[in-house]
């Protein structure tokens, strides 16, 4: 084999996709269901998906390559997973929904609240955003306040009141980051900085008594991969407490992935609310609010906050996600994912030391992403380079044709499943050495 035969990409053109994106767009806003499916951030036609399995994705061109998206998160034991997809089809054949109690949410409930620290009850819903919009309403029911206080870079769903992002600076009043948002809601979110205990003193000082809650992704991981110092998240703890504000770790990335008991059990810090969602349904559309059994009893039907969902806690779903845990807890997962994780560093560093840009790798367990920049992997927003866009979208293509996906955006972190083998991390290695070979010289 020749050098040349040797760097010949494996992914080969996709005119079927190109096809399926036309027909999409004539009856589907952009073409997509979720805005970064569309690929805007790198360029180029979205791979449309046929099927999956373990760690492999196949487009409808019959194109495959080795998924480092997992869907977003939620699988962690990798595509189709046999005893997953078992239980999904013994669910769906005594009945795909009822309506009605079942048994599946109460052995998920019983399950998760064993496994996260502090949590008595949980309540189950049908997406991330409907858990974290939820809990807020809980936490502004429970405390009688309304302002909420998130971080500048953490993504918690599309709810009004959460789609405000950051000036950089101290709290000011939020600006709307998307159209349609009335004014009047993002004024009362406040969006403080990471990793800056001061900004969060400073203003707990001035408007302490009026905050319900103040939310975070204790690992942020929709900003890039912005890992805090856990004095930050203890000094979050300290003030809330001492304010009576709610602390809301919004672990719908991290819950049941980086340990049984999420960053909560990593940290060592108990927060009041914590809201899951991508693991906890093994695939299926599963979100979740849980905290002590006082607090959550403010919801209805025994308190006064409203909440529902005609399919929540839904048998096949719960199901899922049911059997998701079960097998982590039984293989030993989260110390596999760990130690996986580990050696996909090992492989990553020294290409990304070698790299042509300054490049260095960022990881928690299994969650990874390649940070474009020298120097202390940046903790907050303001301190992304701006340069990573351009280098990611050319990283991205020239990966995507040697059967590499990651996702389509320099800000999006990748997830290693228990489907990965040693193979498909020196895969995605060695095609990111020759993703950097031919960049063109900046
Ligand atoms: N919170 C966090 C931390 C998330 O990462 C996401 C989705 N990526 C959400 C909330 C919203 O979840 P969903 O997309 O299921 O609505």
């Amino acid at each position: 084999m020749t050098d040349e035969t040797q760097t010949e990409p494996r992914a080969a053109a996709r005119p079927r996709s190109a096809e399926w994106f036309a027909r999409a767009q004539q009856h589907i806003p952009g073409g997509v269901n979720s805005p970064v499916r569309a690929f805007r951030a790198v360029g180029g036609q979205p791979v449309v998906i046929r099927s999956a399995r373990a760690a492999t994705v196949e487009d409808v061109d019959g194109n495959s390559y080795v998924d480092f998206v997992c869907s977003w998160g939620p699988l962690i034991l990798g595509h189709a997973h046999p005893e997953i997809v078992t239980a999904v089809c013994e669910a769906a054949a005594r009945g795909t929904t009822y309506g009605a109690l079942c048994t599946h949410e109460v052995e998920l409930a019983e399950l998760v609240t064993s496994m996260y620290p502090g949590l008595e009850q949980v309540r189950f819903v049908s997406s991330g955003t409907e858990a974290t919009m939820s809990a807020i309403r809980l936490a502004r029911g429970a405390t009688g306040r309304d302002i909420i206080v998130k971080f500048s870079g953490c993504y918690h769903g599309h709810a009004d009141h959460l789609l405000v992002a950051a000036g950089s600076g101290l709290a000011t009043f939020g600006q709307p980051d998307s159209a349609g948002v009335p004014e009047a809601f993002a004024s009362q979110t406040r969006v403080l900085p990471l990793d800056d205990e001061q900004a969060v003193e400073k203003l707990f000082d001035h408007e302490g008594d009026k905050i319900a809650a103040v939310i975070i992704e204790p690992i942020p991981a929709n900003n890039g991969l912005l890992l805090q110092r856990s004095k930050f998240l203890q000094v979050l703890r300290r003030i809330t407490a001492r304010h009576g504000a709610l602390l809301i770790f919004d672990e719908v990335i991290s819950g049941f992935r980086v340990a049984p008991g999420g960053a909560a059990e990593l940290y060592g810090i108990t927060p009041d609310l914590a809201t899951f969602g991508k693991v906890i349904g093994g695939g299926l559309p599963v979100g979740a609010f849980g905290g002590s059994a006082e607090l959550m009893g403010n919801l209805a039907p025994d308190g006064a906050v409203y909440q529902a969902g005609t399919l929540s806690g839904n048998p096949v779903a719960m199901a899922a996600g049911l059997e998701t845990l079960r097998v982590l807890r039984r293989d030993d997962g989260w110390v596999r994912l760990e130690a996986m994780g580990a050696r996909l560093e090992a492989l990553l560093s020294p290409v990304l030391e070698a790299a042509p840009v300054p490049a260095q790798l960022v990881r928690c367990g299994s969650i990874f992403w390649m940070a474009f920049q020298d120097g202390v992997a940046p903790r907050r927003a303001d301190a992304l380079s701006s340069d990573a866009p351009g280098i990611y979208s050319d990283l991205f293509g020239a990966l995507l044709r040697r059967g590499v996906y990651l996702a389509p955006s320099a800000y999006e972190v990748g997830f290693v499943s228990l489907a990965h083998q040693p193979d498909d991390l020196e895969l995605l290695a060695g095609a990111l050495g020759e993703a950097f070979d031919e960049m063109t010289p900046r």
